[in-house]
């Protein structure tokens, strides 16, 4: 341990204390503050580091919750929303329209995944977080077939260990117990289908299991069912688990075959996360509904996104406010927040980023292929620029915790105290960095998530 410099994050400070006093914080239980997990007041971030207000810096490994791409205070996207704000902050974009929300949604078709002889996307509709964006798609795909004479496709299908947001429709699709379980009763009718996740098989074999599951699906049920959502490539939330791009070829065909639409949930993923700007890519598939939000703003602003084709577009045209998609958010296409997007655009383009995160992604291979022989670490997986540890007692990953948050919490806390962000998913560690960092900061992030994996362990034999 003696190469850090150990930081004690507990210290009294009056920001901390007003802030227990009022907030209340998400995905967060509150009594674990701030004893058993520490908080942490934030004056400032630069680059791929946050800087509390005793001047210790973090290594956002996280990307403040897979936002962040272009690292903090980026001084490009800082420019276009002081820019923005000076002409315009807001207006209704009912009845109303304006430069940034016209420009954004030109660049997103530009970019968005495209399909050898399917009809392009072709229209955005605005949304102001990511699940509102899986709320627009949801009642889109509903919507456009009431409005063409089939309103017996009342069902969604979704992948087992899925995520897909908070909101009660969201959480309806999703699959992970913790967030669902207590919600349960308010929910619409899940119908799961098997996941593709490759964890301890063959990825191949895991697709053609997983497809051979949704076809029976379908053949069963398939007149009822208006849309497959899934999250392409990696299930993020439900543990950084990642399937084979030929699984989203084939749940692209079974989808054409009976008449379903495919949501691609690139919430997480989208932006270069797995390599390719959109995970999509790699399969060659193009969505009918493309759900965006995390990176789309580079980390500064809430915005969401959701790209269709005209053929969704058009069948809700027509003299009847019912067959319009009447959904709102008071927010929606704020203009700062497409300024901040558009401004994270430029700066794929500027600065070759795709290009140079392959290097990066390198880098992070070559940290985590030292932490592969781990003897508490079971499985190492990556996607570009997303790296995932599982963490076990025996190094096998036959073998679970008697209490994985409490592993993950430690690693956690001594993580922050070495100066690095990194909240686990239960036993799973990852790396979900801005496209910031140096080759410094990489072996950083490798020293002290071994430093923090000893320490969790530590703490389970004591
Ligand atoms: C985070 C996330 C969402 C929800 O987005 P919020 O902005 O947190 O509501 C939806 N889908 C995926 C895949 C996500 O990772």
């Amino acid at each position: 341990m003696s190469e850090f410099n150990s930081q004690s994050i507990i210290s009294d400070d009056s920001w901390r204390q007003r802030d227990l006093a009022v907030v209340w914080h998400p995905c967060t239980q509150m009594s674990e503050h701030p004893d058993l997990l520490p908080l942490v007041p934030i004056r400032s971030g630069h680059g791929a580091y946050l800087e509390d207000f005793e001047g210790r810096s973090y290594l956002d490994a996280v990307s403040s919750w897979w936002v962040n791409l272009f690292g903090h205070a980026n001084p490009v996207i800082a420019a276009a929303v002081a820019s923005q704000a000076s002409s315009l902050a807001h207006v209704i974009l009912a009845g109303f329209t304006h430069a940034p929300a016209v420009e954004l949604a030109e660049s997103l078709l530009r970019i968005a995944p495209r399909e050898n002889g399917r009809e392009p996307l072709a229209k955005v509709f605005y949304a102001d977080n990511g699940s509102a964006a899986i709320e627009v798609a949801l009642k889109m795909a509903f919507h456009y077939f009431v409005n063409t004479g089939d309103s017996a496709r009342t069902k969604f299908l979704s992948l087992h260990n899925g995520y897909h947001g908070e909101t009660l429709g969201a959480l309806a699709v999703g699959d992970v117990p913790l967030y669902r379980k207590v919600y349960a009763p308010l929910l619409m009718e899940p119908n799961f289908v098997r996941s593709p996740d490759a964890f301890g098989m063959d990825p191949e074999e895991a697709a053609s299991l997983a497809l051979a599951d949704l076809r029976a699906v379908l053949e069963r049920d398939g007149a009822s069912v208006c849309a497959l959502i899934l999250e392409p490539l990696v299930q993020c939330a439900g543990g950084m688990r990642i399937h084979s791009p030929s699984y989203l070829r084939g749940a692209r065909e079974l989808c054409d075959e009976f008449g379903v639409f495919l949501i691609a949930d690139e919430i997480a993923v989208g932006f270069g996360r797995t390599g390719t700007m959109f995970a999509c890519e790699q399969a060659g598939v193009q969505p009918d509904f493309l759900c965006l939000s995390k990176g789309l703003t580079g980390g500064t602003m809430p915005l969401a996104a959701v790209l269709t084709s005209d053929r969704v577009y058009d069948a809700f045209l027509d003299r009847s406010r019912e067959r319009a998609f009447l959904h709102s958010h008071s927010y929606t296409g704020n203009p700062l927040a497409c300024a901040a997007a558009l401004a994270s655009l430029s700066l794929f383009e500027s600065e070759d980023v795709l290009a140079r995160n392959v290097e990066r992604a390198a880098w992070m291979a070559e940290e985590a292929a030292v932490l592969a022989s781990h003897p508490n670490v079971c499985d190492v997986r990556q996607t570009g620029m997303i790296v995932a540890f599982e963490l076990s007692p025996d190094g096998t990953c036959s073998s679970s915790f008697a209490d994985a948050t409490s592993v993950g919490r430690h690693a956690y806390k001594r993580a922050m105290e070495l100066g690095v962000v990194l909240r686990p998913l239960g036993n799973v560690l990852y790396w979900m960095p801005p496209y910031v960092m140096n080759r410094d900061d990489v072996r950083m992030l490798g020293e002290v998530t071994r430093a923090a994996i000893d320490f969790a362990m530590s703490m389970e034999e004591a």
